[in-house]
């Protein structure tokens, strides 16, 4: 086997469970004492239990940048301008070889809604340090991210509430 080395994991597809699982990896990560950051880049309108918890745990890095999502957006510029001042923070985390783990949520949108510069996002995910793991969550994952990635799992949907009528709850989806 070859040695480990840090790697790029991509949770996308239209299924649920993008979040959750990049979620999951950073409660394991945690556990063995990494430092861990997490920058959001999607804030929906409801306070999450996951962004309650990160206010419990004070040595992780947790940061929300986006404003909602952009179909119900009145304002792209200022949608665009944040997605920037995100970007930066993931960037100054992922330049830094002391953060193990940084998770990336929703970052897909802002490169398929042209709020970043898609080439600026693909040279920093190529020289990032070597032994630093980079989650990316989102659907429509850029081709350029998946050729790049060490690890890309396609969330599948079989069944969704949603379906049914019934809506988001509480600890289970927010
Ligand atoms: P989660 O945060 O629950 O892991 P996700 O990150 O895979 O979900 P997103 O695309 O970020 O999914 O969308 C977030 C919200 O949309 C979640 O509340 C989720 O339950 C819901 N959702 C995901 N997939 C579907 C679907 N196929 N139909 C309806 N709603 C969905
Ligand atoms: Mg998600």
């Amino acid at each position: 086997m070859a040695k480990t080395k840090g790697l790029i994991l991509v949770n996308t597809g239209d299924g649920k469970g993008k979040t959750t699982a990049a979620f999951g990896t950073l409660f394991r990560a945690l556990g063995r004492d990494w430092k861990c950051a997490v920058v959001r880049f999607i804030k929906g309108k409801w306070q999450t239990g996951e962004g309650m918890m990160a206010e419990r745990i004070p040595e992780l890095e947790f940061h929300t940048c986006g404003r909602g999502f952009t179909w119900e957006s009145d304002n792209l510029d200022k949608d665009k301008e944040t997605a920037q001042e995100g970007w930066e923070k993931a960037k100054k985390f992922i330049n830094d070889p002391s953060f193990q783990l940084i998770i990336l949520d929703e970052l897909t949108y802002t490169i398929n809604y042209n709020f970043l510069d898609k080439e600026d996002v693909l040279e920093t995910l190529r020289n990032k340090p070597e032994n630093q793991h980079i989650i990316i969550t989102g659907r429509d994952c850029p081709p350029e991210i998946i050729d790049m990635a060490d690890l890309v799992t396609e969330m599948k949907m079989v069944k969704h509430p949603y379906e049914k009528g019934i809506m988001a709850q509480k600890g289970i989806e927010f």
